[in-house]
């Protein structure tokens, strides 16, 4: 008797065993996936990890219903980084399981019924008969069919559209095409395939993209990347992950692409992560003229089958041979691809926070969770960035990272000139023209003028956040959160971005009836509609969640922004990572004050990171650059720093900061979030959550506490920020956890209490 111990896609710790009918025997191998049988009647496609002569299961053995790979479809090693962040991220081996497969490649059913999500796509293809495909041979059929005119026309236009005495291969025409471009019908095609004068069949194409970019090859690099290269092969030598520290514009990706072609010639992988998908189709476009089709992309926006695809094309690959990705571009979940053999991650943009996934389980960093995976295939791990995050520099400060620095941008590129325009200042002496204030007013009108580009970021989306009535205070909650509702104007609704719940725009005030509602504060569709007022020949463009919500979105606005379509794109954070624009002269941040005065210990490291980023649009080549940084808080020392450039000055300042209050980097943190529908139930659960963590003194306790929105779709949340000692134990820490947890879980009345935790939150 053989047993296969198997991960089913469901939240749930255990690995369970299934039997192995005989035909299966000598055909199952870990890593392939079979339907089994799991609950009342319900079927799943399960994981195989590993194959047994016995079994330790206290449950009834069934026997498994039916093999769905040929192949298995995942390796050792990547099981090995499932295992790391179920652990070291506290979840389940279902939910990571859940996160690293393509959605087609896990199967629910009911009652033994089963459908394959994923279908290869398929086209039929015609060719000619190879044997009436000689001169002689070829009169003779004309002369057979010479009574049926539009089959020996169409045969004809076989021929004569494939070029046929003058080709040495079997030509062929896909079906649909052919039927077009000749605007004949299908019953003439079929009757000669019936005749056998033509051969039809059937075969499976590719749904991804394949860009026939012509290979240029790599750019030279300049003197200063050229020593910022060869600084990070002798770091590699000391240390698996290095951080090159280089300004905006400084070259990274050329760096980055100069490793990659080295990790290839000798046969390995390269895994390059971005942490947004709007940067991927101008990067993709660079690495293709260097690696061709050795390229995959990676991201949420592709659908389940391209997916699918996509997975496949990474478990081909074989060194040496022309087939499989070698490359990956990706966001965060392409750390989960079927690798082999890594020997180089790139990770641009290592501070993003979009490298962290929120919910559900696994809550995992992929920058963390990258430099886990070099370490497992013992690859070369590099963080980018022109502004490291706080854990990545101390890290490299401390001596566990390298670092290379590179401070000058390429070419004739300077960094750009730095303006702090102080609203109230301009407020007080009506001075502003709506939201802009003279200087930022006056330097778009210039840079128009120039024939130049104009990047404006307003970090919320929507048109206003929020209506008041003027007569009796009235504005609009949402009725499942704790949270005012934003204006859509287009739209004509108001919208929770929490929960998605909306209702039509009020037209007057629900409470009193008044008509006098007034808009407050304001979103990128308001700054849109204003400047529409206020520069009226100008192209305007907007990109945020709400404009790019179809596939091609992105690609279409970065695009226009390139052959400068667009005078002036206005954007939420979208706009301030990676986009390397020519002719963008100047970027204007709208109010750094919404940045600034967020309670939240890493607000100011992700103000200066987002403002300095957004900056570093500007004057990426030829054109001169500029920033108008608008806040009323310009001796703010975030502003300070940013208007001299000073990414370390400013990093020395607040490191400070975190360690007085004892905040990572100087600590570790877990969050726990606790909800539950009824706020007197979570308030004596998460009580008495509290008591048992409070019990433990390895580590401090702060919560519970509601957090800003205190009540998300309906639920009543708490939340506990735990820091603890770099000295502790932290597996021992990390049982003790969810050991409270499940006590918890397990009182009287809280089977609807939801328990959620968050190792290193950000
Ligand atoms: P970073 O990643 O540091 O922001 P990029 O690699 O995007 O910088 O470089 C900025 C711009 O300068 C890009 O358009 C890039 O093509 C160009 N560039 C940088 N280095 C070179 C080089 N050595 N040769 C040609 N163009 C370069
Ligand atoms: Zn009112
Ligand atoms: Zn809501």
């Amino acid at each position: 008797m053989l047993f296969a111990e198997v991960i089913l896609p469901l939240p749930l710790h255990e690995r369970f065993t299934y039997q192995i009918p005989e035909p299966l025997q000598d055909k199952v191998k870990p890593g392939m996936r079979v339907v089994v049988q799991f609950g009342k009647k319900k079927n799943y496609s399960a994981l195989i990890t590993a194959i047994t002569s016995s079994h330790t299961s206290d449950f009834v053995i069934k026997p498994i219903d039916a093999l769905l790979d040929d192949e298995p479809v995942i390796k050792q090693v990547n099981l090995d980084l499932w295992n790391w962040i179920l652990d070291y991220y506290m979840c389940s081996i279902g939910e990571v399981m859940n996160a690293a497969l393509p959605s087609a490649m896990k199967l629910e059913g009911r009652d033994g019924i089963m459908e394959e999500k994923y279908h290869a796509k398929t086209q039929t293809i015609v060719c000619i008969n190879p044997e009436i495909a000689q001169p002689e041979k070829w009169e003779q059929v004309l002369a057979e069919i010479s009574k049926a005119p539009k089959q020996r026309d169409l045969l004809i236009q076989f021929a004569h559209i494939t070029n046929l005495f003058f080709e040495d291969k079997i030509p062929q025409l896909e079906r649909k095409a052919f039927l077009k471009t000749t605007g004949s019908n299908e019953g003439v095609l079929n009757q000669l395939i019936k005749k056998k004068y033509l051969i039809a069949r059937t075969e499976v194409v590719s749904r991804l993209e394949t860009h026939n970019s012509i290979q240029t090859g790599m750019n030279l690099l300049n003197e200063w990347q050229e020593l910022a290269l060869s600084q990070i092969r002798s770091a590699f030598e000391k240390w698996a992950t290095v951080l090159i520290h280089g300004v905006t514009a400084s070259g990274k990706t050329e760096i980055y692409i100069h490793l990659m072609e080295e990790v290839c010639r000798a046969g390995r992988q390269v895994l390059y992560l971005v942490p947004e998908i709007a940067l991927t189709s101008q990067i993709v476009a660079r690495l293709k003229k260097v690696f061709g089709n050795k390229v995959g992309v990676y991201h949420s926006k592709m659908n389940d089958a391209e997916r699918v695809e996509i997975w496949n094309k990474v478990l081909q690959f074989e060194p040496g041979q022309n087939k499989g990705y070698q490359v990956i571009l990706g966001a965060r979940s392409a750390i989960f691809l079927p690798f082999s053999s890594l020997g180089l991650i790139v990770v641009d943009e290592e501070h993003e926070n979009s490298y962290k996934q929120h919910d559900p389980a696994p809550r995992y960093h992929a920058r963390d969770t990258a430099v886990v995976l070099g370490q497992q295939h013992n690859a070369k791990v590099l963080l980018g960035s022109a502004t490291p995050s706080f854990e990545t520099y101390h890290n490299a400060l401390n001596g566990k990272y390298g670092m290379v620095k590179l401070a000058k941008r390429h070419g004739v590129a300077k960094m750009p000139q730095v303006v702090v325009a102080d609203i109230q200042y301009a407020f007080k002496r009506k001075q502003m023209k709506s939201m802009l204030t003279p200087e930022l007013h006056k330097s778009i009108g210039e840079t128009l003028e120039s024939g130049h580009q104009v990047i404006l970021f307003q970090n919320r989306r929507g048109y206003s956040p929020y209506i008041e009535c003027m007569d009796c205070g009235w504005i609009p909650w949402c009725v499942n959160c704790d949270v005012s509702m934003t204006l859509h104007k287009k739209h004509r609704r108001l919208s929770c971005h929490y929960c998605g719940h909306h209702i039509a725009e009020p037209l007057q005030c629900i409470r009193c009836g008044s008509a006098s509602l007034k808009t407050r504060g304001m979103g990128t569709e308001k700054v849109e509609d204003e400047l529409y007022k206020l520069f009226p020949s100008a192209r305007l463009t907007r990109m945020d969640f709400d404009s790019t919500q179809s596939k091609k979105a992105f690609e279409r606005i970065i695009h226009q922004m390139e052959t400068r379509k667009i005078d002036i794109l206005i954007g939420t954070q979208m706009v301030t990572k990676g986009l390397d624009i020519e002719h963008v002269g100047l970027v204007g941040v709208l109010n750094a004050d919404n940045l600034l005065n967020f309670p939240e210990f890493r607000a100011h490291e992700r103000a200066f990171q987002l403002i300095h980023q957004v900056s570093g649009r500007s004057g990426r080549k030829e054109v001169e650059g500029k920033v108008i940084i608008q806040t009323s808080q310009p001796l703010h020392p975030v502003i300070e720093h940013l208007k001299k450039d000073d990414y370390e000055g400013f990093f020395n300042h607040h490191i400070f900061e975190r360690k007085a209050f004892f905040y990572p980097p100087w600590s570790r943190m877990i969050k726990i979030t606790v909800k539950h529908k009824y706020p007197a139930q979570l308030d004596s659960s998460s009580m008495e959550l509290g008591r048992l963590l409070r019990a433990n003194k390895s580590y401090r306790v702060l919560g519970p506490e509601y957090p800003l929105v205190g009540r998300v779709q309906q639920f009543h949340i708490k939340e506990f920020w735990l820091k603890i000692p770099r000295s502790q134990n932290l597996q021992e820490i990390k049982e003790n956890i969810l050991h409270n947890t499940e006590t918890i879980r397990k009182l009287p009345g809280n089977s609807a209490l939801i328990i959620q935790i968050d190792v290193d939150p950000v």
